[in-house]
């Protein structure tokens, strides 16, 4: 194992200090060739295959990442496994400060993590710098902290970990994917090879960077770039014990057929098409202050993005106007803009599924309204859009969409919009709009889904488990219950 010094001097606050406005993209180094991160060295792929990352902003290419074939996948399994051995019997101290070291240099490079984010995907800056990045460093914090006290997280039985854990996450946040997914498996002494999505593979290089400067024992984490063909074969590698993925449905279904009759064990994080419930009770300012967040952020590339608006009939018409009025200011453009709330959207295939959709909802009858924002005159963007006058059936409210549109329905009674709010494929989270504790109790039981905000949206903490019901996947990230799937338990 390698020596070092693991006293750390602390400074938690460099997450919060940037640069003015826009962000440029010189600051952060980019290097225009990655390479495989396999046992603690950047590696050339085996395949000799490398393609383009680009900023869907600009359609300009930012770096080639290296194409990881079968063999490649291979080459990184082996030595998880090789470091499984040493690193699992690490004592669990040590093993937090590793993760808390990571934490520290997460911080360290925010600014430069924020604007590759950024660049490689789309979201707003903003966003990047105060939500994605602190997120992710909260996150290795948070688990560095677990390492050592399993024993008080599952009082009375033996937490063994699992062996080598196949990671697999999309392009909507990066960064903080990989976090999620890290971290947990680190603390319970698995060792890792994660697979970032195909358009957004930078941040996970820098990490890579960050991990092999932190001095992880070689092979403890090894970061793969590659398309859903190198997914599929660290999904069917013989020597995975454990798969973590966020992604589709369509994608998860895929996982779950091809892991049948093995004992390899899985977390899923799907797809959703979540309900957003405002009640006429509820302060409707805040409320649709809330809505906005919910459906716009990160373009709306969100799996609990609030996708279904449901009003009481009572309230729909002041909602609806006050929601098109709030709309008309939200600036689209420049994701490296620090003014800019709504991004570029991540890839040409996504941008070709949203407006997909809005051509269904125009057909289906339902009623569009657009953002009358002048849009930048390249790259991928598209105006906040809500529909109203949306039936239950149609599929603008049922299907999962992943882009900056919002459906609205009216209801009268809380039985008709928990059966409306439950009547979808998904089950991911949920938000509740209300003055009324009696009502958010009531709904907060009654709603189908991992997660249910009340009078808030799209807030997220370590501390907290999220996970879906239904098509939305099941296994849980985050909190102690993010421990438990990384573990045998007996
Ligand atoms: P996806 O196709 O499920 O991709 C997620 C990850 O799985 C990516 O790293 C992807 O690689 C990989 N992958 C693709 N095919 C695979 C396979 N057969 N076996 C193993 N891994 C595979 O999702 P996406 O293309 O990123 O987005 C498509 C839809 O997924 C969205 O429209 C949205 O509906 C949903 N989505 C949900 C979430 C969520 O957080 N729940 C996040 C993103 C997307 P490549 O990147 O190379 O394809
Ligand atoms: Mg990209």
């Amino acid at each position: 194992m390698a020596k070092r010094d693991n006293t750390l001097k602390l400074k938690f606050d460099s997450a919060r200090k940037f640069a003015p406005a826009p962000e440029s993209r010189s600051a952060a180094k980019i290097k225009p060739k990655y390479d495989l991160f396999i046992n603690g060295k950047f590696e050339k792929p085996l395949s000799k295959k490398y393609f383009d990352s680009t900023n869907p902003a600009t359609g300009e290419k930012l770096s080639e990442v290296a194409d990881s074939s079968a063999a490649d996948v291979d080459k990184a399994v082996k030595a998880a496994r090789n470091a499984f051995n040493s690193w699992s019997k690490l004592p669990a101290a040590e093993r937090g400060k590793y993760i808390f070291r990571i934490a520290r240099m997460v911080q360290e490079r925010a600014r430069e993590l924020a604007i590759v984010e950024t660049l490689d995907g789309g979201k707003p800056i903003r966003e990047s710098r105060d939500f994605d990045v602190p997120t992710a460093a909260n996150h290795f914090f948070y688990y560095a902290g677990w390492a050592d006290k399993l024993e008080y997280a599952f009082p009375n039985r033996t937490a063994k970990p699992l062996g080598v854990a196949g990671q697999i996450i999309p392009w909507n946040f990066p960064l903080l994917m990989a976090a999620w997914k890290i971290a947990p498996a680190l603390a319970t002494g698995n060792t890792v090879v994660l697979k970032p999505a195909e358009t957004t593979p930078l941040t996970a290089m820098l990490l890579a960077e960050i991990i092999l400067e932190a001095d992880l024992p070689p092979g403890v984490v090894n970061i793969i770039t590659g398309a859903g063909s190198t997914g599929a074969a660290i999904v069917n590698h013989p020597d995975v014990n454990k798969i973590a993925f966020t992604g589709s449905t369509d994608v998860g279904k895929i996982i779950e057929k091809a892991i049948a009759g093995t004992d390899k064990k899985a977390t899923l994080e799907l797809g959703g098409k979540a309900a957003n419930i405002i009640f006429e009770d509820a302060p409707l300012d805040q409320a649709v202050e809330g809505i906005v967040n919910g459906i716009f952020f990160n373009q709306g590339h969100v799996c609990c993005a609030g996708s279904r608006l449901y009003v009481q009939e009572s309230v729909l018409e002041s909602v609806l106007r006050k929601l098109k009025d709030r709309i008309e200011t939200l600036i689209v453009g420049d994701p490296l803009d620090k003014n800019t709330d709504v991004g570029a959207i991540n890839s040409k295939q996504q941008y070709d599924q949203i407006m997909k959709y809005i051509k269904i909802g125009i057909n289906e009858g339902s009623d569009m309204f657009q953002s009358s924002c002048t849009l930048p005159s390249k790259g991928l963007y598209i105006p906040p859009t809500i529909f109203s006058n949306v039936a239950q059936s149609s599929r603008i409210a049922q299907e999962e969409i992943f882009g900056p549109v919002l459906t609205i329905q009216s209801f009268r009674t809380d039985d008709e919009v928990i059966e409306k709010a439950n009547n979808t494929p998904y089950g991911l989270s949920a938000g509740v709009w209300t003055d009324k504790g009696s009502k958010i109790f009531n709904l907060t039981t009654k709603l189908r889904a991992g997660v249910v905000w009340a009078n808030t949206f799209n807030k997220f903490d370590p501390t907290s488990p999220f996970g879906g019901y239904k098509e939305s996947g099941y296994g849980r990230e985050g909190g102690l219950h993010g421990l438990a799937p990384y573990l045998n338990l007996v």
